[in-house]
């Protein structure tokens, strides 16, 4: 089974990858409501119970609501979580899932990969993002992946994992303007805005055009927000990314899309 990565949707409303490495799957949050995560599954011939673990971002129901029914399929999961991020699942959701604890701003192996917890600010109890190393496997080298979503701002940790990613996802949540147009009320907005809320469009590009050096060849600007953002917005602000690494593949990942966004 070759590297494979899908990004079976990001945005405010559900967040939830597929990762494919030398025969390990797994996946990052699962934050799908209802059928969406088997059905998305199915459509790449996957079955739930062929999943090696999964691994958890944080408490927040549009990384976590599909837990209870993943379990409800396949009871001997393994769910990969910080001690606070499943004691707030376990506690909300009122399930025992097969918890495997790591701790933040540690390296574990899951499978054939290692995974790296990166803290990130945000409003939860522990939020992370991952790098996950996939070995090289037959004619493909060995990659890391990295997703870095719900952050209120940039920190010299995030910095230096941006960096270091051969595959990133990024969180691009929000327009400006239309954030602040928006009827949402004002302390959702002063939320957002916040140091732990979300990260803007022009704070990824920004972030993106502060990299000295990197090594990304793949870029993927996601958990967009429905009613403050769109992709042709992300979209034009990457232009002034694009023209500083020409190796640079970049995807907007439209909040709308059902159908997976694949790397093969
Ligand atoms: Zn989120
Ligand atoms: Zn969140």
């Amino acid at each position: 089974m070759a590297f494979a990565f899908h990004i079976l949707g990001t945005s405010s409303s559900g967040n939830c990858s597929l990762l494919e490495s030398k025969g390990t799957r797994l996946l990052i949050d699962a934050g799908f409501q209802g059928p969406r995560l088997e059905t998305s599954l199915q459509k790449l011939g996957i079955e739930l119970r062929a999943l090696d673990g999964v691994l958890i971002t944080h408490e927040h129901s549009d990384h976590c609501i599909g837990l209870p029914a993943l379990l409800r399929q396949n009871p001997l999961l393994k769910v990969y979580a910080n001690q606070e991020t499943a004691h707030r699942i376990q506690a909300t959701q009122k399930i025992k899932p097969f918890w495997q604890i790591f701790e933040t701003g540690t390296t574990f192996s899951l499978g054939a990969t290692e995974v790296t917890a990166i803290p990130i600010p945000h409003d939860a109890a522990d939020p992370v993002g991952f790098a996950i190393d996939c070995p090289a496997e037959d004619h493909q080298p060995a990659r890391r992946v990295t997703w870095l979503t719900d952050l209120g701002h940039v920190t010299p940790v995030v910095r230096h994992h941006a960096a270091l990613a051969d595959v990133l996802v990024l969180e691009s949540n929000y327009d400006d303007e239309m954030l602040e147009l928006s009827k949402r009320p004002l302390s959702l907005k002063q939320r957002i805005r916040g140091k732990h809320g979300h990260l803007s469009n022009i704070a990824a590009r920004d972030l993106l055009l502060s990299l000295k050096e990197w090594q990304a060849v793949e870029l993927y600007l996601g958990h967009l927000s429905k009613e403050c953002n769109r992709t042709v917005i992300v979209d034009n602000l990457m232009q002034e990314v694009r023209a500083t690494k020409s190796d640079l593949r970049v995807t907007v990942v439209d909040p709308l899309e059902e159908d997976p966004v694949s790397l093969w």
